[in-house]
């Protein structure tokens, strides 16, 4: 799939639309879910033009890749929910159609602050 640049998070990458941000580095942009699912329901997205997993692991670059897995945990220590220091959470990632994602901009959604229960299968 080609990267929509009008697609929500693109939107907010570009500050048009605003976000509830957590945090913020050369390669990743943090802020909460507009729509939680759990307590504490974040989003972690690259700053690359990336659609999705696949897209993000295919075309991105090493620094890019270690930015975005590294930008993870900064923001889960940031919300006290890392296994380091807090009580862990779920980092999702939705992928294309069958995966259920919604917005065309890979994301990786970090689900704490209570027990997040079972897979959905
Ligand atoms: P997906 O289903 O693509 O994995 O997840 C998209 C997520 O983006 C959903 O959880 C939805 O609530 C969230 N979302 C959609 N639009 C906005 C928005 O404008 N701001 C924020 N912060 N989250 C959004």
């Amino acid at each position: 799939m080609k990267y929509d640049d009008n697609n929500i998070f693109a939107k907010i990458l570009r500050g048009e639309i605003p976000c509830d941000k957590i945090y913020e580095d050369e390669f990743v942009l943090s802020f909460y879910d507009i729509n939680p699912q759990k307590k504490i329901h974040a989003l972690v997205i690259p700053k690359g033009k990336y659609v999705d997993l696949d897209d993000f692991n295919t075309n991105a670059s090493h620094d890019e890749i270690v930015g975005l897995m590294k930008g993870i945990t900064i923001v889960s220590k940031k919300l006290g929910v890392s296994s380091i220091d807090g009580k862990g959470y779920r980092a999702l990632a939705n992928i294309s159609e069958d995966g259920g994602q919604e917005v065309p901009h890979l994301h990786f959604h970090l689900f704490g602050g209570e027990k997040v229960g079972k897979m959905v299968l």
